[in-house]
């Protein structure tokens, strides 16, 4: 107990309090203490920045809505859910509980994307299975294309719809409910390029225990995670088109049968993890 809670009782230094909480996420964070400190900023409402350098004074009832949050990220809980955001493309993008949390390797498939829209002036662009809106938000904010996306999640539609919003392009992302390309099947022609982040997760896989928070319809896809390919190539012709689609870095061999003449991309980390196909004439 330090001095000043003595004294009053009821006030805590706030770097006392994360020295405290920070250890109770040492099984689930890689960095304890930027989690504790990312909580606490987000109760007290100042940034990170605040934490470390100034002397705040948390009161009685901070502290319990902080202990409380660091209760439940020690048990698993996402810790972007509890923040309300993750960054994606230096972009912060609202999250919440429902809708899929935007991965680092996904914009490595952002970067490229953009490459080709502005090697093609491309013009219209499809993002299928947008979750909050990653791709498809970071594509209409970073180039000029237009970009129709799909998410089969009610939830997935109005947060894509917010961070749309949110980043100015609200007249550039047009998202509707649907699986696949459905609600644009009298677009299809126009679309000029088709990303995606699809699940592809297998059925039996083991995943980290924050990742189960997560929704099921957005990481899995099948006993061998690949139905969302399947399903995918099966309905639509990539004829004059260009495809982007993240892939699971074991699932290159099972997808060369299933997609015939697609092109696989390495991350940076040197792992195939991108499927491309490339059907433009210029
Ligand atoms: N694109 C986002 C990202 O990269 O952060 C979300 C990716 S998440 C892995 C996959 C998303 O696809 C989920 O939001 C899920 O609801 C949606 N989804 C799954 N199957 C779909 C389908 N057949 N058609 C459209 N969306 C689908
Ligand atoms: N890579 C994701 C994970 O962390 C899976 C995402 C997906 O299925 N698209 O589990």
């Amino acid at each position: 107990m330090d001095a000043r809670e003595n004294v009053t009782g009821v006030e805590r230094k706030v770097w006392d309090l994360i020295r405290e909480l920070s250890s109770e996420l040492k099984n689930v964070a890689e960095n304890p203490v930027l989690e504790a400190i990312l909580i606490a900023a987000k109760v007290l409402g100042v940034r990170k920045e605040d934490v470390v350098t100034k002397d705040i004074i948390v009161s009685e009832k901070e502290k319990s809505i902080i202990k409380e949050l660091v209760e439940k990220r020690a048990n698993g809980y996402p810790l972007h859910y509890i923040l309300g955001e993750k960054e994606f493309m230096g972009l912060s993008f609202f999250v919440e509980e429902g809708v899929f949390i935007p991965r680092p390797e996904t914009e490595e498939l952002v970067e490229m994307a953009l490459d080709l829209i502005k090697r093609y002036g491309l013009r219209v662009v499809a993002d299928v299975g947008t979750g909050s809106g990653a791709i498809g938000v970071s594509i209409a904010k970073f180039s000029g294309a237009i970009v129709f996306a799909t998410d089969i999640s009610e939830k997935a539609v109005e947060v894509s719809l917010k961070n749309a919003k949110r980043h100015g392009v609200l007249d550039r992302f047009v998202v509707k409910r649907g699986r696949f390309l459905e609600p644009f099947e009298k677009d299809y022609e126009k679309i000029e390029m088709i990303l995606s982040n699809p699940p592809y997760v297998k059925m039996s896989a083991r995943l980290p225990q924050d990742v189960l928070f997560e929704p099921s319809e957005a990481l899995f896809a099948g006993e061998d995670g690949l139905d969302f390919y399947r399903e995918f190539f099966r309905r639509y012709s990539t004829e004059g088109k260009i495809v982007l689609m993240e892939i699971g870095e074991d699932q290159v061999e099972e997808l060369k049968k299933i997609v015939p003449g697609a092109a696989f991309l390495k991350d940076t980390s040197g792992r195939y993890r991108f499927l491309h196909i490339n059907r433009r004439s210029s």
